[in-house]
């Protein structure tokens, strides 16, 4: 097991990294004194892992209130959340009482949002499932639902007490959803960590065959860089921006396709290697890097072609994008590969190039 801090003062918190956590009882029972949890999770999670968590909590002493959920980011919502909240109203679970995280980074974020929010606050522990939830959603307290209008837009930030990220619940993962987790874990090579781009480079056949020892270590470098982002920028005023690598172009394609058909992950693949593409149109960074970039997100079995929705379609998607500043676009670039910045000056017609060469 490797164990890392989210360093937030008084919020600071552990993330444990390993095998078979999830029967780990004495890493949860500091965090448990009054001897009672709700468990929040959905109808797929529940059957491979609910049980196995209730009976480690029930040796500690610990009595667990299950709370599942329809599956799916299209339940990301205010219907599903009020759902949590007649569970937990229901059984009279009260300040004290802490909610855990059982899932994905749908359940993680909806979670910590009902944390946030249930009796003004309650306590909250995430038990990440998926790669991208180990590796990006439960770690930095950003929380919350879809609104029919945006994703992701009404939350809080509300930090976890402790994440643990049991490596053996990825061998049920289906395989596009582990590619998709694999996205954000090259993001952070590329845009904080060349040494881990190129460990990266050197096992990815490896990663994709789910060997153990090789996810842990990623997944412990990934939560390093973004736990030290975090502790530098917790509410995004500076560096976090940059963990949006590949985001603007990536919602554009998520949403452009509707959401759901093209997976978080794989919109962040195509969308970075537009990101590198228009990095080298700016001057920054080579074709063999943009070649570098691609290669490596085609060993993870993710798409680096965008659809071709057109022009001005992406400019239109991209104009609805959170990330925009006064008129302007600002995206998230490579300086070279392993450094990124963002920049708010693209020439529109760079960006009309990049969005020709990058389709089909
Ligand atoms: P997800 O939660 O939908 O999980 C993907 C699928 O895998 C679901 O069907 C889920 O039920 C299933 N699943 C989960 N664990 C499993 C396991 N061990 N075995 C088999 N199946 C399993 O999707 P996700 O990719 O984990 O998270 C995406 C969500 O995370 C989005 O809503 C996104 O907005 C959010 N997100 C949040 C942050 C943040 O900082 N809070 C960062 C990135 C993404
Ligand atoms: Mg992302």
């Amino acid at each position: 097991m490797q164990t890392l801090t989210v360093g937030l003062g008084e919020r600071s918190y552990p993330i444990h990294i390993g095998q078979e956590l999830l029967g780990e009882g004495e890493l949860l029972q500091a965090y448990l004194p009054r001897k009672r949890v709700a468990i929040i999770t959905n109808t797929t999670v529940a059957p491979l892992y609910l049980a196995r968590l209730q009976q480690t909590l029930q040796a500690i002493g610990v009595s667990s209130v299950p709370v599942v959920l329809p599956d799916g980011e299209e339940y990301k919502t205010y219907e599903t959340l009020n759902l949590i909240y007649d569970a937990l109203l229901r059984n009279r679970c009260e300040r004290s009482t802490p909610l855990i995280a059982l899932g994905g980074g749908v359940i993680g974020d909806m979670t910590g949002f009902a944390a946030a929010t249930y009796l003004r606050g309650v306590p909250f522990i995430q038990i990440p499932t998926t790669l991208l939830a180990q590796v990006d959603s439960s770690v930095g307290g950003k929380t919350g639902i879809n609104h029919p209008l945006g994703k992701n837009m009404i939350g809080a930030f509300y930090q976890p007490q402790l994440v643990l990220a049991d490596t053996d619940t990825l061998n049920t993962l289906p395989d596009n959803e582990l590619a998709a987790g694999m996205a954000e874990v090259i993001k952070y090579g590329l845009i904080r960590d060349l040494p881990f781009l190129e460990w990266l480079e050197q096992n990815m056949e490896k990663l994709m065959a789910r060997d153990t020892a090789a996810l842990q270590y990623a997944i412990a470098r990934s939560c390093r860089n973004k736990a030290e982002v975090v502790a530098a920028d917790e509410r995004e005023s500076g560096e976090r921006a940059l963990l949006n690598l590949g985001h603007t172009f990536g919602h554009a394609i998520e949403s452009g396709m509707g959401y759901g058909n093209w997976l978080h992950g794989e919109g962040v693949a195509a969308g970075t290697v537009m990101a590198a593409d228009l990095s080298q149109r700016l001057g920054w960074i080579s074709a063999r890097d943009v070649e570098r970039v691609r290669n490596l997100f085609e060993r993870a079995r993710l798409p680096v072609i965008a659809p071709d929705l057109g022009t001005d379609k992406y400019l239109e998607l991209m104009g609805l994008d959170k990330k925009v500043e006064g008129g302007k676009i600002r995206f998230v670039l490579l300086k070279q590969i392993g450094s990124a910045v963002v920049y708010g000056d693209v020439p529109p017609e760079l960006l009309r190039q990049t969005l020709e060469a990058c389709v089909h």
